[in-house]
Protein backbone atom coordinates (compact mmCIF):
# COMPACT_ATOMS: atom_id res chain seq x y z
CA UNK A 1 0.00 0.00 0.00
CA UNK A 2 1.23 3.62 -0.53
CA UNK A 3 0.25 6.49 1.32
CA UNK A 4 0.66 10.03 0.17
CA UNK A 5 2.96 12.48 2.10
CA UNK A 6 1.13 14.82 4.68
CA UNK A 7 0.27 18.54 4.00
CA UNK A 8 1.92 20.65 5.85
CA UNK A 9 0.56 24.16 5.31
CA UNK A 10 2.54 27.57 5.95
CA UNK A 11 0.59 30.52 7.48
CA UNK A 12 2.37 33.94 7.08
CA UNK A 13 0.41 36.96 7.61
CA UNK A 14 1.78 39.91 6.32
CA UNK A 15 1.36 43.89 6.26
CA UNK A 16 3.44 45.96 3.93
CA UNK A 17 6.57 43.27 3.47
CA UNK A 18 7.09 44.01 -0.32
CA UNK A 19 10.91 44.20 0.88
CA UNK A 20 11.41 40.49 2.63
CA UNK A 21 8.94 38.66 0.62
CA UNK A 22 11.02 38.13 -2.63
CA UNK A 23 13.87 36.78 0.17
CA UNK A 24 11.26 34.78 1.85
CA UNK A 25 9.94 32.80 -1.02
CA UNK A 26 13.90 32.36 -1.63
CA UNK A 27 14.37 30.88 1.65
CA UNK A 28 11.18 28.61 1.58
CA UNK A 29 11.91 27.03 -1.92
CA UNK A 30 15.78 26.35 -0.91
CA UNK A 31 14.69 25.11 2.88
CA UNK A 32 12.13 23.15 2.02
CA UNK A 33 13.86 21.29 -1.13
CA UNK A 34 15.92 19.99 1.62
CA UNK A 35 12.46 18.62 3.25
CA UNK A 36 11.31 15.67 1.24
CA UNK A 37 8.60 13.59 1.87
CA UNK A 38 5.62 16.28 2.52
CA UNK A 39 3.82 18.52 0.10
CA UNK A 40 3.42 21.77 0.88
CA UNK A 41 0.86 24.48 0.91
CA UNK A 42 1.60 28.20 1.31
CA UNK A 43 -1.42 30.60 3.12
CA UNK A 44 -0.29 34.21 2.76
CA UNK A 45 -2.58 36.34 4.76
CA UNK A 46 -2.67 40.03 3.60
CA UNK A 47 -3.91 42.15 6.54
CA UNK A 48 -4.33 45.41 4.61
CA UNK A 49 -0.96 46.25 3.02
CA UNK A 50 -0.80 49.09 0.68
CA UNK A 51 3.03 48.51 -0.80
CA UNK A 52 4.04 46.12 -3.91
CA UNK A 53 3.70 43.13 -1.58
CA UNK A 54 0.98 41.69 -4.03
CA UNK A 55 3.19 42.46 -6.92
CA UNK A 56 6.42 40.19 -4.80
CA UNK A 57 4.06 37.76 -4.65
CA UNK A 58 2.88 37.42 -8.08
CA UNK A 59 6.30 37.54 -9.38
CA UNK A 60 7.65 35.13 -6.98
CA UNK A 61 5.00 32.65 -6.40
CA UNK A 62 5.67 30.24 -9.04
CA UNK A 63 9.16 29.49 -7.10
CA UNK A 64 7.23 27.79 -4.18
CA UNK A 65 7.01 24.16 -4.69
CA UNK A 66 3.67 23.68 -3.64
CA UNK A 67 0.45 25.53 -3.38
CA UNK A 68 -0.18 29.18 -3.01
CA UNK A 69 -3.01 30.66 -1.71
CA UNK A 70 -3.43 34.39 -0.44
CA UNK A 71 -5.74 35.43 1.72
CA UNK A 72 -7.41 38.86 1.56
CA UNK A 73 -8.26 40.89 4.76
CA UNK A 74 -10.86 43.75 4.04
CA UNK A 75 -7.93 46.02 6.21
CA UNK A 76 -5.37 45.83 8.92
CA UNK A 77 -7.20 43.64 11.53
CA UNK A 78 -3.52 42.88 13.20
CA UNK A 79 -1.36 40.40 13.60
CA UNK A 80 -3.22 37.89 15.40
CA UNK A 81 -6.70 38.14 13.89
CA UNK A 82 -4.67 37.44 10.62
CA UNK A 83 -2.85 34.33 11.97
CA UNK A 84 -6.47 33.22 12.78
CA UNK A 85 -7.81 33.92 9.29
CA UNK A 86 -4.80 32.15 7.79
CA UNK A 87 -5.49 29.27 10.01
CA UNK A 88 -9.30 28.96 8.98
CA UNK A 89 -8.01 28.47 5.36
CA UNK A 90 -5.62 25.52 5.86
CA UNK A 91 -6.26 22.16 4.12
CA UNK A 92 -3.13 20.61 5.71
CA UNK A 93 -2.50 17.65 8.15
CA UNK A 94 -0.51 20.33 10.08
CA UNK A 95 -0.01 24.17 10.22
CA UNK A 96 3.35 25.83 10.38
CA UNK A 97 2.66 29.68 11.97
CA UNK A 98 6.03 32.21 10.78
CA UNK A 99 6.71 35.60 10.20
CA UNK A 100 7.01 37.35 6.53
CA UNK A 101 10.29 38.83 7.88
CA UNK A 102 12.45 36.06 8.45
CA UNK A 103 12.74 36.05 11.95
CA UNK A 104 11.02 32.94 12.30
CA UNK A 105 13.56 30.43 9.95
CA UNK A 106 12.26 27.80 7.90
CA UNK A 107 15.63 25.55 9.18
CA UNK A 108 13.74 24.60 12.67
CA UNK A 109 10.89 23.31 10.15
CA UNK A 110 12.71 19.77 10.20
CA UNK A 111 12.63 19.91 13.96
CA UNK A 112 9.53 20.76 14.13
CA UNK A 113 8.39 17.77 11.62
CA UNK A 114 10.33 15.41 13.92
CA UNK A 115 8.10 16.17 16.87
CA UNK A 116 5.09 16.28 14.72
CA UNK A 117 6.43 12.35 13.43
CA UNK A 118 7.22 11.39 17.56
CA UNK A 119 3.05 12.30 17.71
CA UNK A 120 3.41 15.59 19.26
CA UNK A 121 0.43 18.22 18.31
CA UNK A 122 1.87 21.10 19.38
CA UNK A 123 5.37 21.98 18.89
CA UNK A 124 6.86 25.81 19.65
CA UNK A 125 9.86 27.78 19.06
CA UNK A 126 11.48 28.68 22.06
CA UNK A 127 14.27 31.74 21.49
CA UNK A 128 17.75 31.04 23.19
CA UNK A 129 18.52 34.88 21.91
CA UNK A 130 17.20 37.55 20.16
CA UNK A 131 18.84 39.47 18.06
CA UNK A 132 16.73 43.06 18.69
CA UNK A 133 16.36 46.44 19.97
CA UNK A 134 16.85 46.48 24.14
CA UNK A 135 14.04 47.48 24.71
CA UNK A 136 11.79 45.25 22.82
CA UNK A 137 14.10 42.31 24.65
CA UNK A 138 13.17 43.80 27.81
CA UNK A 139 9.49 44.48 26.95
CA UNK A 140 9.13 40.99 25.59
CA UNK A 141 11.11 39.39 28.18
CA UNK A 142 8.78 40.84 31.09
CA UNK A 143 5.47 40.25 29.32
CA UNK A 144 5.94 36.60 29.40
CA UNK A 145 7.42 36.46 33.02
CA UNK A 146 4.64 38.93 34.61
CA UNK A 147 1.63 36.44 31.95
CA UNK A 148 3.12 33.84 33.69
CA UNK A 149 2.76 34.85 37.14
CA UNK A 150 -0.87 35.69 36.77
CA UNK A 151 -2.45 33.46 33.69
CA UNK A 152 -4.40 30.93 34.99
CA UNK A 153 -2.55 28.72 31.44
CA UNK A 154 1.08 27.88 31.76
CA UNK A 155 2.22 29.64 28.80
CA UNK A 156 5.91 28.39 27.98
CA UNK A 157 7.99 31.67 28.41
CA UNK A 158 9.92 33.06 25.06
CA UNK A 159 7.43 31.09 22.77
CA UNK A 160 5.97 33.26 20.18
CA UNK A 161 3.53 31.86 17.34
CA UNK A 162 6.11 30.39 15.51
CA UNK A 163 5.64 26.65 15.79
CA UNK A 164 4.08 23.39 14.58
CA UNK A 165 -0.12 22.74 15.46
CA UNK A 166 -1.41 19.65 14.24
CA UNK A 167 -4.94 19.34 12.15
CA UNK A 168 -6.84 18.29 15.50
CA UNK A 169 -5.56 21.12 17.35
CA UNK A 170 -5.78 23.86 15.02
CA UNK A 171 -9.74 22.90 14.64
CA UNK A 172 -10.07 23.47 18.38
CA UNK A 173 -8.22 26.77 17.72
CA UNK A 174 -10.23 27.78 15.17
CA UNK A 175 -13.65 27.48 16.50
CA UNK A 176 -12.60 29.98 19.45
CA UNK A 177 -15.21 33.34 19.10
CA UNK A 178 -12.41 35.55 20.50
CA UNK A 179 -12.16 39.28 19.00
CA UNK A 180 -9.21 39.44 20.68
CA UNK A 181 -6.93 36.63 20.60
CA UNK A 182 -3.90 35.85 21.18
CA UNK A 183 -3.01 32.36 19.38
CA UNK A 184 0.07 30.94 21.72
CA UNK A 185 -2.55 30.94 24.68
CA UNK A 186 -5.27 29.43 22.79
CA UNK A 187 -2.61 26.82 21.63
CA UNK A 188 -1.70 26.20 25.57
CA UNK A 189 -5.40 26.15 26.44
CA UNK A 190 -6.76 23.33 24.34
CA UNK A 191 -3.79 20.82 25.31
CA UNK A 192 -2.80 17.46 23.41
CA UNK A 193 0.78 16.56 23.68
CA UNK A 194 3.41 19.75 23.99
CA UNK A 195 6.75 20.77 23.14
CA UNK A 196 9.02 23.02 22.08
CA UNK A 197 12.14 23.18 20.54
CA UNK A 198 14.99 25.91 21.21
CA UNK A 199 16.50 27.98 18.53
CA UNK A 200 18.22 31.53 17.90
CA UNK A 201 16.05 34.35 16.90
CA UNK A 202 17.92 36.73 13.71
CA UNK A 203 16.78 40.16 12.89
CA UNK A 204 14.78 40.89 10.44
CA UNK A 205 15.68 40.36 7.13
CA UNK A 206 14.20 43.72 5.40
CA UNK A 207 11.89 46.40 5.74
CA UNK A 208 10.75 47.68 9.27
CA UNK A 209 8.55 46.34 12.17
CA UNK A 210 4.78 46.81 11.65
CA UNK A 211 4.39 45.84 15.41
CA UNK A 212 3.65 49.19 16.71
CA UNK A 213 4.00 50.06 20.66
CA UNK A 214 0.17 50.51 20.55
CA UNK A 215 -0.20 46.56 18.53
CA UNK A 216 2.35 45.12 21.01
CA UNK A 217 0.66 46.69 24.43
CA UNK A 218 -2.95 45.22 22.74
CA UNK A 219 -1.11 42.01 22.34
CA UNK A 220 -0.33 42.19 26.03
CA UNK A 221 -4.26 43.45 27.02
CA UNK A 222 -5.17 40.70 25.35
CA UNK A 223 -3.16 37.86 26.93
CA UNK A 224 -4.12 39.40 30.13
CA UNK A 225 -7.96 39.85 29.82
CA UNK A 226 -7.95 36.57 28.04
CA UNK A 227 -6.17 34.35 30.26
CA UNK A 228 -6.23 35.80 34.15
CA UNK A 229 -8.58 36.41 36.15
CA UNK A 230 -6.51 39.76 37.71
CA UNK A 231 -8.45 42.34 35.90
CA UNK A 232 -11.84 40.93 37.03
CA UNK A 233 -10.87 40.41 40.41
CA UNK A 234 -9.39 43.76 40.42
CA UNK A 235 -12.64 45.62 39.26
CA UNK A 236 -14.46 43.74 41.43
CA UNK A 237 -11.94 45.34 44.47
CA UNK A 238 -12.37 48.80 43.25
CA UNK A 239 -15.85 48.13 42.82
CA UNK A 240 -16.21 47.25 46.24
N1 LIG B 1 1.99 41.87 10.78
C1 LIG B 1 0.67 41.81 10.36
N2 LIG B 1 -0.20 42.79 10.76
C2 LIG B 1 0.16 43.80 11.62
C3 LIG B 1 1.50 43.82 12.09
C4 LIG B 1 2.39 42.84 11.67
O1 LIG B 1 0.28 40.91 9.60
O2 LIG B 1 -0.69 44.65 11.95
C5 LIG B 1 2.92 40.82 10.37
C6 LIG B 1 4.25 41.30 9.82
O3 LIG B 1 4.17 41.61 8.45
C7 LIG B 1 5.14 40.10 10.11
C8 LIG B 1 4.59 39.58 11.43
O4 LIG B 1 3.25 40.07 11.51
O5 LIG B 1 4.99 39.10 9.12
C9 LIG B 1 5.40 40.06 12.63
O6 LIG B 1 5.50 41.47 12.60
P1 LIG B 1 6.88 42.24 12.78
O7 LIG B 1 8.00 41.44 12.24
O8 LIG B 1 6.74 43.61 12.22
O9 LIG B 1 6.97 42.31 14.37
P2 LIG B 1 8.29 42.21 15.29
O10 LIG B 1 9.04 41.00 14.83
O11 LIG B 1 9.05 43.47 15.03
O12 LIG B 1 7.76 42.12 16.68
MG1 LIG C 1 9.63 40.59 12.96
Amino acid sequence: MHSTPPIISLVIPFLNEEAVLPKLFLRLSEELARIPGYHWELILVDDGSTDGSHQAIRRHRSSFPGTVRLVQLARNFGHQPAVMAGLRACRGDASIILDADLQDPPSVFPAFLEKFREGFEVVYAVRQNRKESLWKRVAYGSFYRIFRRFADVEVPLDAGDFGLISRAVRDQIITMPERDVLVRGLRTWVGFRQTGVPYDRPERDAGETKYTLAKLIRLAAAGFFGYSTLPLRLATWLGL
